[in-house]
């Protein structure tokens, strides 16, 4: 055997090692997803390949990427894409990416969407609701974030996905340009007490946008202004649905209680934790 030898096997052994030793969870399916990111092979074609030699080429792409996700960069924004609702999302550091909790919330709209119907789409940060709105439920989507940046990337999704979504930039309602009514109202809106994110993993608390996870001190904040304006946008029987912290159903659910809501479900996520109260709006 040459003693430079550098084969696929063994240099995913040494990244896992690598990625492990810097404390990354799940090094072994980043490993290999990195390895495949950068080798360009699907993992049938990896593991045809596993006692040939790695090109330099990639080995030096590999490098670069081992080196980003050893400081805890998370692998999504090293790779550029991540996938949500079987749909393809590009993200990077300037939004928050999209997680399989969320898909229970657009799982829930989806139930309930019929083409054509206006929805609302506030915070949207990467976009993956909005789009998934618009590819999977045929609707008219309109969608605003404060933050230039993530609306630059929720337009790069949009486009790529092959959908239309009308973006605006603001402070959650201020952002669009006239008082419309809408059959639905969604949002994922930042709900981390301030006082947690300091204990979040360094994927989250280093490297993703605190404006896309700070809720202040109570994780409320945004719930209570999304709900005291909604009645002003919102069609009579209109659906509200947000994504929630898995200690905030009661919470969230009696402000929705105390704002002429009615129909208030708590739904859990697949780990059995809450994660998305919907609800219709009365107008009384
Ligand atoms: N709407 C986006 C998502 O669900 C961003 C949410 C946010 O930035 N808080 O992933």
């Amino acid at each position: 055997m040459n003693c430079s030898s550098n084969t696929y096997r063994e240099v995913l052994a040494r990244i896992t090692e690598a990625l492990s030793k810097a404390g990354v969870p799940d090094a072994s399916s980043d490993a290999r997803i990195l390895l495949e990111e950068d080798s360009g092979l699907d993992y049938s074609h990896l593991l045809m390949q596993m006692n040939e030699q790695l090109p330099e080429e990639t080995a030096e792409k590999l490098h670069v990427h081992v080196a980003q996700r050893k400081k805890r960069i998370p692998l999504q924004q090293i790779i550029g894409y991540t996938e949500f609702m079987g749909l393809k999302f590009y993200v990077n550091e300037h939004v928050l990416c999209p997680r399989q909790d969320t898909e229970v919330l657009v799982e829930e709209a989806l139930k309930k969407i019929k083409p054509g119907m206006k929805v609302l789409d506030l915070c949207t940060g990467s976009g993956c609701i909005a789009v998934s709105f618009a590819k999977l439920g045929f609707a008219d989507v309109t969608a605003t974030d404060i933050s230039e940046d993530a609306l630059a990337v929720a337009r790069r999704n949009a486009q790529e996905n092959g959908v239309d979504v009308h973006f605006f930039k603001g402070d959650l309602y201020n952002a669009l340009p006239e008082q419309d009514r809408y059959d639905m109202i969604v949002s994922n809106p930042p709900y981390i007490c301030t006082s947690v994110i300091d204990t979040l993993e360094p994927e989250v608390r280093d490297h993703e946008p605190r404006i896309a996870l700070d809720g202040t001190a109570d994780g409320l904040a945004f719930y209570r202004r999304i709900i005291s304006d909604s009645g002003n946008y919102l069609k009579e029987c209109g659906h509200l649905l947000f994504e929630i912290g898995y200690d905030q159903g009661t919470a969230v659910s009696e402000l929705l209680r105390n704002n002429a809501y009615e129909d208030i479900q708590v739904i859990k996520d697949y780990s059995r934790n809450d994660r998305v109260v919907a609800a219709r709006f009365t107008s009384q």
